[in-house]
């Protein structure tokens, strides 16, 4: 008889947004005359860009003919791809970040979910609280976590960094030592971020208490402050102890297309054993390479056509973020985020709770948005907007709820 990973039974509950899902459904079943304005998964609605689209077909005419059709890609990428990645991201930078360094995935979630694979079952990871719900989940089905108490919504092996407006969102250093620091700047769902003197901190602690920061980069295209760093290879000493993932998704809407990569540097050492080799290998085991196509896709990013078309598109989603975040202020509500990243974090008001306040949106401005406590126990009280909608779209609901 065989027997099931009992970890998986200790996750609560089902999925943040499959339960969004099923209340926007309800609702639109009872109210079929309702238009919905759909604020809430952070999916993005513009399409891919001219540049992106070109390259795409072009790979997709190299498939139809012998001398041109590629097969299974290389496990850790194309070097057209790793090249342009490193030359653009990194050395342009000034970060001393090498093309075998990066290691192409099908994205962010995947690297995010699968990277706990490379420590020890007896870890202690730490988390900014709220965030996304991946880091924590994927140490559940592992056994990592402890156990969970739903009153706190705490897992008793995980260490929480709450991020409030009461620290700024700045996660401090927790009170017993991690072994792995989970870190996501621009920060989802707080749509918050630290500085690059802040974030050297975190390099600072890593490197001095032997812990391993796992970096995710992926809304990194929405920065627009001068002293936020694009990379945690900016601050001196990262490359020994920091992994980043990065994401293809929000940044040039591959959402549907599925690109991402993470850099492993060769630095990176646990006892003087190469994190490096062992991703290497778990990638050689277990991935078979992202389509050629996609990677060609990928390239184009990079291309000063899909640069320049890309900036526009990230303009037009941080054009939202700032409808958003003004109409909430106008509308009397505390508002953060929006200027590093395209989600808006509000307080709910008179003290709803965040799932409360979903409720009244749906039901009364017909705008559904995210609860802030399905991202972690400190996310209580809050609730994200996203401004990966249209500008319209964006407008409305803002007209709605300043109408409230
Ligand atoms: N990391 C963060 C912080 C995210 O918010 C998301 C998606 O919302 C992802 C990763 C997933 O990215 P990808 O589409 O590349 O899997």
């Amino acid at each position: 008889m065989y027997q099931i990973n009992e970890n998986y039974q200790k996750l609560p509950g089902s999925y943040l947004f499959s339960t969004i899902a099923k209340k926007v459904n309800a609702f639109t079943q009872a109210n079929p005359d309702k238009n919905i304005i759909r604020l809430g998964i952070g999916d993005v609605t513009q399409p891919i860009a001219p540049a992106i689209i070109e390259a795409l077909h072009k790979a997709v005419d190299e498939m139809a003919d012998p001398a041109t059709f590629h097969g299974y890609a290389p496990d850790l990428g194309y070097d057209f791809l790793r090249n342009a990645i490193v030359k653009n991201d990194y050395q342009a930078r000034g970060c001393a970040i090498e093309a075998d360094e990066i290691f192409v995935s099908d994205g962010a979630k995947s690297d995010s979910g699968n990277i706990q694979e490379l420590f020890g079952p007896d870890i202690r990871i730490a988390v900014c609280d709220p965030v996304y719900p991946v880091y924590v989940d994927s140490n559940v089905m592992a056994g990592r976590t402890g156990t969970y108490n739903p009153d706190t919504q705490m897992w008793s092996n995980v260490i929480y960094m709450p991020c409030t407006r009461e620290n700024n969102f700045v996660p401090e250093f927790p009170k017993e030592t991690p072994d792995v620091i989970y870190l996501c700047l621009p920060n989802n769902p707080t749509g918050t971020t630290i500085t690059k003197a802040q974030l050297q901190e975190w390099v600072d602690y890593a490197n001095k208490e032997g812990a391993l920061i796992i970096y995710d980069g992926a809304y990194e295209a929405y920065i627009s402050e001068a002293d936020v760093a694009h990379t945690i290879y900016e601050c001196e000493g990262a490359q020994t102890c920091a992994i980043e993932i990065k994401s293809f998704s929000k940044n040039a809407g591959f959402t549907g297309v599925r690109l991402g990569y993470t850099v492993v540097p060769k630095d990176l050492k646990c006892n003087g054993v190469s994190l490096h080799d062992m991703w290497a290998r778990r990638h050689g085991t277990k991935f078979n390479g992202a389509p050629y196509i996609v990677q060609r896709a990928g390239e184009a990013v990079y291309s000063e056509a899909g640069k320049a078309q890309l900036k526009e598109q990230v303009a037009y989603y941080m054009k939202n973020a700032s409808v958003i975040k003004t109409g909430l202020k106008e509308a009397g509500f505390e508002v953060f985020g929006g200027v590093n990243a395209p989600y808006i974090w509000l307080k709910t008001p008179e003290q709803m709770t965040s799932w409360d306040f979903f409720d009244y949106l749906l039901e009364n401005a017909n705008v559904v948005g995210t609860p802030g406590s399905g991202f972690g126990p400190s996310g209580e009280g809050y609730f994200r907007l996203t401004a990966f909608g249209t500008y319209e779209n964006s407008v409305a609901a803002l007209e709605r709820i300043k109408a409230l």
